[in-house]
């Protein structure tokens, strides 16, 4: 009898997470049903929307249920099968949830199986969902960069505006990132490339854009939203576009009658005549084959680089998401919870 320790979301958060919102509990798991897998959870994304889900506010899948075993996705290793598309060995990606065992129906999970070889860890840090995918399509088709155009991005240091900022160094852009601390401004500046970075936590950002951006702004990827995304709009150029891809200073908000910070600049949309517009990865599912080619090929000719942030243990979730979304964890990359 196989068994699966779960984290359950039992209480909405209010505010930062505490562990007092979560259950841990062990599970027998039943016997595998027809055309079932059970996989064995190996790596499990930390993503800044699992706040989101967490909470009861408008959004764009149902919020996880009190009761429910928290949703993420991850990867495993195929246990048992009885569907004819699965074998015992596979390594896949699927929606795993915050357990160590997953069951069940393989489109239901959403498992695809990894190319023999390939690192479970890698794959999530460069073609994954929330990784390459949000990057490619949330600049590319959102913003159609131009070369010589400046472009922004903040939480530039992490998984997706890591691979923003590269993407958009690919495309001809002037690339700054804002980021915070120096280890992170150094990276993004030595390692991938990017032309300039701000250290959000040291310097002034309005300040120092008006110095890395002398001709204005013309592309804008938003991951953070408050008084960083304000100083980025009052420096935006006419007909500027602007990739809405998260607002993660609002995350920790408790509620939906919460005012989250900014934008406040909202009138320099009016009189930028700028192009702002949201958008969320999984409306772009049927184009991830095209955009998986081209990001390996882009990884394969070195000109986009991915790094990791391996945080060991099941017990560590709940202290990985926290730090991530309160942006203490001095994550570099993808942050990814390793069993
Ligand atoms: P990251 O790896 O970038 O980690 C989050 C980072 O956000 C932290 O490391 C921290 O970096 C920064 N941060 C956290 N709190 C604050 C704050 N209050 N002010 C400024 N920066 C903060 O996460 P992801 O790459 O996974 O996600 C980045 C954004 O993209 C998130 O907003 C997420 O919700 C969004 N997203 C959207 C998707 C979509 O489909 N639209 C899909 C995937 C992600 P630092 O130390 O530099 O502050």
């Amino acid at each position: 009898m196989s068994t699966a320790r779960q984290y359950l979301l039992c209480a909405r958060p209010q505010g930062v997470l505490s562990d007092d919102d979560l259950e841990l509990r062990e599970v027998e798991l039943p016997e595998l049903g027809a055309n079932e897998i059970r996989v064995r959870t190996t790596h499990i994304s930390i993503d800044p929307t699992i706040r989101i889900w967490m909470s009861d506010i408008p959004q764009y899948l149902p919020p996880i249920e009190l009761g429910e075993v928290v949703r993420a996705g991850g990867t495993g290793v195929v246990e048992a099968s009885s569907h004819p598309g699965f074998a015992e060995g596979d390594v896949v990606f699927c929606f795993c949830g915050w357990q160590t065992r997953v069951q069940g129906d393989p489109q239901l999970l959403a498992a695809q199986k990894l190319p023999p070889g390939v690192d479970p860890a890698m794959a999530m840090a460069t073609t994954g969902l929330t990784s390459g995918m949000t990057a490619y399509f949330g600049l590319l088709d959102i913003t159609d960069p131009k070369p010589g155009e400046t472009l922004v991005v903040d939480a530039a240091a992490g998984s997706v505006g890591s691979l923003v900022g590269q993407i958009g160094k690919i495309k001809g852009c002037r690339v700054i990132g804002i980021a915070g601390g120096p280890d992170k401004c150094k990276y993004i500046v030595d390692e991938l490339g990017f032309d300039g970075a701000i250290d959000y936590r040291n310097q002034d950002v309005g300040e120092a854009l008006d110095r890395l951006c002398p001709s204005g702004i013309d592309v804008c990827f938003e991951n953070v939203g408050g008084p960083i995304f304000d100083a980025i709009l009052l420096r935006m150029n006419l007909f500027g576009r602007v990739s809405i891809c998260g607002l993660i200073s609002g995350y920790d908000a408790p509620g939906t009658d919460t005012k989250v910070p900014g934008p406040y600049a909202f009138g320099m949309i009016l009189m930028r005549r700028l192009t702002v517009r949201g958008f969320i990865i999984l409306d772009y599912m049927d184009r991830f084959e095209q955009a998986a080619a081209e990001l390996l090929g882009w990884v394969g000719e070195g000109k986009l680089k991915a790094r990791i942030h391996e945080i060991q243990g099941f017990e560590s979730l709940p202290g990985a998401l926290r730090e991530l979304v309160g942006g203490k964890s001095g994550n570099i990359g993808k942050t990814i919870v390793r069993l």
